[in-house]
């Protein structure tokens, strides 16, 4: 079940989507990104797990519409543990990673996969249950992902989309849920565009360089001039990344 909480922006295309997973007897439930510090989105998510047991919130990644409101949590989820990358955000749990398997309920299917997706952030996972994907901001509904830095990394995440295209070829999963923007139906289309998108810049990038941009601001005026001024801030960050990624990246830029 998505609860879309109201924080919509260029950013977050709509809002930001927290997920509610029940267990297969209907008595517990799981938490994926709580959201932002909004009351009136905490009580829709609350009010859909109604009486069911939270057993269960994870994190996909660090990032405030995500996860401010674990600020929180004591108030709401007192004994809840949170399954978290950083341990920061980890509560009465150690901090998750690849391959752990969160356990919700009692049925052997009542378990979240976690598959480790660095690159939007270093910390970013996304989720596996019941062939569906969790992609946090690896992948979304709409538009591609930013690539941030110094959080994120170019190599690394090209390096997750890869591994998310093997494991839809394994038939782990058949659909994608987004943190941002509508269901996938159709991941390898998604996947293949994101991979050539990003390739395709990263040769944009080079070519401005080879034309004598000399730093992230000239290199976002050539391969980013049609951006809205409301993304230029993300496009100046994705073009560090890339930079970083080319090994181009001068100390002023850092
Ligand atoms: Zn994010």
């Amino acid at each position: 079940m998505r609860i879309r909480a109201n924080n919509p922006s260029p950013m977050t295309l709509t809002g930001t989507n927290t997920y509610v997973i029940n267990s297969a007897d209907d008595t517990s439930s799981v938490l994926i990104d709580p959201g932002p510090e909004l009351a009136e989105h905490r009580d829709n998510f609350l009010a859909e797990i109604g009486d069911r047991r939270l057993t269960a919130i994870v994190l996909t990644h660090q990032h405030a519409d995500h996860s401010e409101m674990l600020g929180s949590v004591e108030q709401w989820a007192p004994d809840v543990p949170v399954y978290a990358v950083l341990e920061k955000f980890s509560r009465l749990t150690p901090p998750v990673a690849d391959g752990d398997r969160i356990a919700f309920g009692t049925d052997t299917t009542d378990v979240l996969e976690v598959v480790v997706t660095p690159g939007h952030t270093m910390d970013s996972i996304s989720l596996i249950h019941d062939h569906v994907l969790y992609s946090g901001d690896t992948v979304l509904g709409e538009g591609t992902t930013i690539v941030t830095h110094p959080e994120g990394s170019l190599r690394d995440y090209l390096e997750s989309l890869d591994r998310l295209l093997r494991l839809l070829d394994e038939g782990r999963y058949s659909s994608i849920e987004p943190a941002h923007g509508p269901s996938i139906e159709s991941p390898a289309q998604v996947l293949e565009y994101y991979r050539s998108h990003r390739l395709e810049r990263i040769e944009q990038v080079r070519a401005a360089l080879a034309q004598g941009a000399a730093s992230a601001t000239d290199v976002c005026d050539i391969v980013y001039h049609d951006v809205d001024p409301s993304v230029r801030g993300a496009a100046e960050q994705i073009v560090r990344a890339q930079l970083n990624y080319l090994g181009a990246l001068t100390p002023e830029d850092e």
